[in-house]
Formats: C-alpha cells, sequence, structure tokens
C-alpha cells in the first residue's frame, strides 16, 4: 500500500481589515473589541468586499499558476457553531477565485509537481474559549471575519515528508509574496491533511481520513506518520477505514476521531445573496501580475549578484520580514554586503535571542544603517559594536548618540591621534631609527603602542596617518 495525501490550507490574508466590514484584523486584542455589526451578523448588516484580500487572493494565484477566474461567486456555508454569528461561513464554493496551478518540490531523484485544485476565499470564525475552572465556555468574536484563502492540492503528495516539504515552500511563497504574514503560532497559516492508502500503482483512491486544523509542520509530519500506521494497521486486520474527520492530539502524538465526514450536501451550500458576483477583469489580473516580485529563486539570485553569501541570502529568504528589512537598511545605507553582514552577525541573533519578529525589531532599518555608515567613516569600531549592540537594540537609539555616551567612539580627533603619536615616537627613539634605516615592520608595534595609549579606542587608520606624519617631521631627525 501507498499512501495518499491532499492538503487544505487556510491562510490569513495581510490585510488591514476583516474580509466584509472594515474591522481591524490584529492578534492579541482584548476579547470581543473589533467588531461591528457585520461581523456579529447582526440582522439586516450587509457584507462588503474588501478589495485588497481579493487582490491578495489572486495575487497568490498567479505565483501559483493558477487560472484567476474573472467571476467567481460567494456561497454560504451551513452549519451551527457558538463561534459562527452568522449560522453560516461564507466562502466560495463555484466557481472560486482561483483554479488550477501547482508547486514544485524535490523528491529524490528529481522534481514533483503538486497540483492545485483551487484557491477560494473565505471568512474565518470566532474562537471559543474554555473556562476550565468555572466551567464555561466564551466566546471571541474578533477573528470572526478575517480573510482567509483556503488553498486546496490534488492529492499528489505521497508520504509525510513531502507534505511537510510541499507546506514549508508554499509557506515562504505566501510569506514572502507579502500575501500572509504566516505566523503559524497565531493561527495565520494552518491545514486539513488528508490521507488514504491505497494498493502501489492503483488509480482508485481509497477511503481517507482528514486531519484538522494543524498549525506546526512538525504535527503534519507527526500526524500523516500516524494515520499511515492506523490505516496500514485496519488494512491488515481486513477492517474497512471509514472516512472520518480526525483531530491530532500533539502530546501523544496521534489522531482521534472527531466526528464522521460530513458530505458537501449537509452545508446546504447556496448562493450567498447579499454578495454580488466578483469581478476580476483581465486588465485587473494583468495588473496584479505586475506586481509580483518575481520568484523565490530569483530573488536569491539577485541578492547573491549583490555580494551576498549563499548564507546570507538564505537567512534573508528564510526568516521572516528580513528581506524587507534588508532592502529598507540598503535604500539607506548602499552597501548590500556589509547591511547582511550586520543583520547577519547582530540584528538576526538579537531577534532570536528575544523572540522577536525581525519586523518588531527595536532597532529600525534606519538604526542599522546609521551603525553601517558610523564603522565604514571610522567613527565606531566592530569591537565597539560587539560591546554595545545589545543595548542599541533593545532601545533602538540613535547608534552615536549611545556610542558617545558610553564612550565607545573611535578617537578620528586628527589633534588628538597626532599628540598621541608623537609622544609615542618620543618614548622610542631606537624603534624609530630602525624605521627610518628601513625596517618597515616596526610601524606595526609603533601603531600597536598608540593603540595601547588610547585603550583601543582610536581608529587605526587614523593612528598610521598620524604616525608616518609625526615620524617624517623633519624637526624630529
Ligand atoms: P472536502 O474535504 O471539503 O470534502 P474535497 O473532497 O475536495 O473536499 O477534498 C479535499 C482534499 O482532500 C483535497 O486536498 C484532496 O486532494 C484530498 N483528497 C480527496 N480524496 C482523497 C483521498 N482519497 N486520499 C487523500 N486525499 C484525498
Ligand atoms: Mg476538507
Ligand atoms: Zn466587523
Amino acid at each position: 500500500m501507498e499512501p495518499v495525501i491532499g492538503l487544505e490550507i487556510h491562510a490569513q490574508l495581510k490585510t488591514r481589515t476583516k474580509l466584509f466590514c472594515s474591522c481591524p484584523t490584529e492578534p492579541g486584542a482584548e476579547p470581543n473589541t473589533l467588531i461591528c455589526e457585520v461581523c456579529t451578523g447582526q440582522p439586516g448588516a450587509l457584507p462588503r468586499m474588501n478589495g485588497r484580500a481579493l487582490e491578495l487572493a489572486a495575487k497568490a494565484g498567479l505565483a501559483l499558476g493558477c487560472r484567476v477566474n474573472n467571476r467567481s461567486l460567494f456561497s454560504r456555508k451551513n452549519y451551527f457553531y457558538p463561534d459562527l454569528p452568522n449560522g453560516f461561513q461564507t466562502s466560495q464554493l463555484d466557481p472560486p477565485i482561483c483554479s488550477g496551478g501547482g508547486l514544485d518540490i524535490e523528491v529524490p531523484g528529481g522534481v514533483k509537481t503538486v497540483r492545485l485544485n483551487r484557491i477560494h476565499l473565505e471568512d474565518d470564525a470566532g474562537k471559543c474559549v474554555h473556562d476550565e475552572r468555572r466551567g464555561r465556555t466564551l466566546v471571541d468574536l474578533n477573528r470572526a471575519g478575517t480573510p482567509l484563502v483556503e488553498i486546496v492540492t490534488e492529492p499528489d503528495l505521497s508520504s509525510a515528508g513531502e507534505a511537510v516539504d510541499f507546506l514549508k515552500k508554499l509557506h515562504a511563497l505566501l510569506v514572502f509574496l507579502e500575501v500572509t504574514e504566516g505566523r503559524l503560532e497565531e493561527g495565520e497559516f494552518r491545514c486539513d491533511v488528508n490521507v488514504s492508502l491505497k494498493p502501489v500503482g492503483a488509480r482508485e483512491l481509497g477511503v481517507r481520513g482528514e486531519i484538522k486544523n494543524l498549525n506546526s509542520f512538525r504535527h503534519v509530519g507527526k500526524a500523516v506518520e500516524y494515520e499511515v500506521m492506523r490505516q496500514t494497521a485496519l488494512y491488515e486486520k481486513n477492517e474497512p477505514v471509514l472516512q472520518e474527520t480526525l483531530h491530532f492530539d500533539p502530546v501523544r502524538l496521534e489522531t482521534r476521531t472527531l466526528r464522521t465526514k460530513e458530505e458537501a450536501h449537509d452545508y446546504r451550500y447556496f448562493p450567498q445573496p447579499d454578495l454580488p458576483p466578483v469581478w476580476v477583469g483581465p486588465e485587473i489580473v494583468e495588473a496584479i501580475r505586475l506586481t509580483l516580485p518575481g520568484t523565490v529563486e530569483e530573488t536569491r539570485d539577485r541578492l547573491t549578484g549583490l555580494g551576498l553569501r549563499d548564507e546570507q541570502a538564505a537567512l534573508l529568504l528564510d526568516r521572516r520580514g528580513a528581506l524587507e528589512y534588508f532592502e529598507k537598511t540598503t535604500a539607506l545605507f548602499p552597501d548590500p554586503g556589509k547591511a547582511a553582514s550586520l543583520m547577519e552577525e547582530f540584528l538576526l541573533p538579537a531577534c532570536l535571542k528575544e523572540d522577536l519578529a525581525v519586523a518588531d525589531s527595536p532597532l529600525a532599518p534606519e538604526g542599522l544603517a546609521r551603525l553601517g555608515e558610523l564603522l565604514d567613516k571610522g567613527v565606531l569600531g566592530r569591537r565597539a559594536v560587539q560591546e554595545m549592540f545589545g543595548e542599541l537594540f533593545a532601545s533602538g537609539r540613535d547608534p552615536e548618540e549611545l556610542a558617545r555616551e558610553k564612550n565607545l567612539l573611535l578617537v578620528t580627533d586628527r589633534g588628538a591621534l597626532s599628540a598621541m603619536a608623537v609622544e609615542v615616537v618620543a618614548a622610542h627613539p631606537e624603534e624609530v631609527a630602525k624605521y627610518r634605516s628601513g625596517q618597515e615592520k616596526i610601524m606595526g608595534f609603533l601603531v600597536g603602542q598608540v593603540m595601547r595609549k588610547s585603550r583601543g579606542a582610536a581608529d587605526p587608520k587614523g593612528v598610521a596617518r598620524a604616525l608616518l606624519e609625526a615620524v617624517g617631521r623633519p624637526e624630529e631627525n
């Protein structure tokens, strides 16, 4: 038997407001503060389509090689749950915003195209919060009406590894396109995993289990593995696999039955009468196509073309928000190599350490650009940066100001440097004589002496210049 896997991915679109009203879409707000009559399903309230959501869905579709349907339709998917105030989800049955398409993944011995069936728009439900202590359940509707795309693959995947690779690649692409923020822990990218078994080479598919709502790549891998094992055991005992909806238990790493599978007709889909058909004309599709930034591979090539090392390019592409931060930094400090190494060496590790998204770094791109400039001008040394970066990052302050306060600015002042050089020359007449007789290596020793005198705070280039002047002065001959 071989596994057959199909995925339904829900990605939250990166819009400021909800799909059918102007309530903001922010995580972490007080419960039931981001709501209105539309997203709480009050009688008579009418939805109004968010154009930006439509655009982002089409953008994802174009990047994934889908056909964007000029006309698509919203339907009501009816079911009851306390976090669904309308009593239906507004979703797209037929036609959806995008059809077809695919994404390639690498498999041993080549590339496999995972075909997409469709991408459609829908709104998210609210959230039930279970208050175990007082034995009650509360409903928070802040999420209700948040725009999602559902991306549905054909059952083309055949192992846990392939499913995880596909999801990681899709996630990276959607984040890169800025279609979604993709924060897994906020549920902004989650998926349902359909798994069945069939005899090797057979065309007909077996009965599937559908594991709901996974928001971790690792859990997807574990859930597929467990489900393949469970179904294999059933086949071996000659027992039927039931078409079921399952839940994955992340502690025991196993799946459990939630309910027997509902069919599409259970939802009594019908066209949503409150919304007109969605029209995205060919000229709009072409305009959206022009906003595509090129593929991840093209961007990697562009970055290495700017002189970044492969690992630096990979780092900027893999860490959410890093590329954007880099672009903003280099717009102000146009030295891509140095900007990338400052990010690699200081900024990204600091974000990791503080568990912060790059976009939430207290040190803004302006600050990092300024730091690059100061290093370039020799006002700051690498050592000083090392010493003060923690504080600079946390405070987001101006680097020069902070360095001055901490006495870390390099001494570049000509007068101060030449005074020190003159002292060193006077204190080491023998070495100076050797230098003048042609032993140029002695210069290193003299520079070292000045650096010591300044306790490491002198700009080495300036020191060398000052010493050459001091040694060469005729009155000292
Ligand atoms: P729904 O789950 O909403 O009923 P579909 O029937 O369209 O919707 O299937 C959803 C997902 O299940 C798709 O990703 C599809 O590829 C996958 N799928 C369908 N049949 C199977 C099967 N026998 N084994 C594994 N995956 C399947
Ligand atoms: Mg499904
Ligand atoms: Zn609202």
